[in-house]
């Protein structure tokens, strides 16, 4: 057998997965159409009273649940809703509110450096662009999609865990990373959906589109959904 007229071998499975292709523009539109339908007028889950709560709320909220954090700050800000007032209860206070959340010591010390570069840098307000948020003490990016999207009405589309899922169950916005499915879904998203997309996404998939067990058997876009994850029931 010559070189030329042996049988060619396939290429390694690994070698020809390519990432899916994203849904259609109308098929995302019908995504998000439905989940308008269903939840009109969707909210996120962290209890604040204002930018700045929201800000430390988020913090916070880092490897932690949402009802794990809103129990430890129920008590903390009724009684620091600004940075002054969060400065002045001082780290030790602070950390004794968040010491049910993971990560409580970091957490309660960036808060406290936080409230420290708000007040000499931004005046005790919350900045309102990405730049300034990232610069401050425990706030990164997603952090500030969150605040920029609730408190400030931007279209920003924070990934999460849940919202990393969906995005590539649907093929809303297919991705390998964090950064690849928020670039994706800034051009994915119809601009009418762009605030609320976060929040559709994200208890989308906290209660039916789960990591493990997807409740496909109730799911609104089961008849849309090709996911390798689907389970049939
Ligand atoms: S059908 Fe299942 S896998 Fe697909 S989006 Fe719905 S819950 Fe998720």
């Amino acid at each position: 057998m010559t070189l030329e007229n042996r049988p060619k071998r396939r290429a390694p499975a690994a070698v020809r997965i390519t990432k899916p292709r994203a849904r259609s523009a109308a098929g995302i539109r019908e995504i998000f159409e439905r989940f308008q339908t269903a939840n009109p007028e969707p909210k996120g889950e962290l209890d604040y009273v204002n930018a700045f709560t929201l800000l430390v709320a988020v913090v916070l909220s880092a490897q932690a649940t949402d009802v794990g954090v809103n129990k430890a700050t129920r008590k903390l800000f009724e009684i620091a809703d600004t940075p002054q007032k969060m400065l002045a209860l001082g780290e030790d206070v602070v950390r004794d509110h968040v010491r049910t959340i993971g990560l409580f010591r970091t957490k309660a010390k960036n808060v406290i450096a936080l409230c420290v570069k708000l007040i000499e840098q931004f005046g005790g307000e919350v900045p309102t662009t990405r730049a300034e948020l990232e610069s401050l003490p425990g706030v990164g990016r997603k952090t500030a999609n969150v605040v920029l999207n609730i408190a400030f009405g931007e279209i920003t589309h924070a990934v999460d865990t849940h919202v990393f899922r969906v995005a590539n169950r649907l093929r809303i916005a297919p991705g390998k990373n964090v950064l690849e499915v928020e670039l994706g879904l800034e051009t994915a998203v119809p601009p009418e959906f762009g605030r609320d997309a976060h929040h559709w996404l994200i208890l989308h998939g906290r209660y039916t589109c789960k990591a493990l067990r997807p409740e496909c058997g109730r799911c609104l876009l089961n008849d849309l959904c090709d996911s390798p994850d689907k389970r049939v029931a």
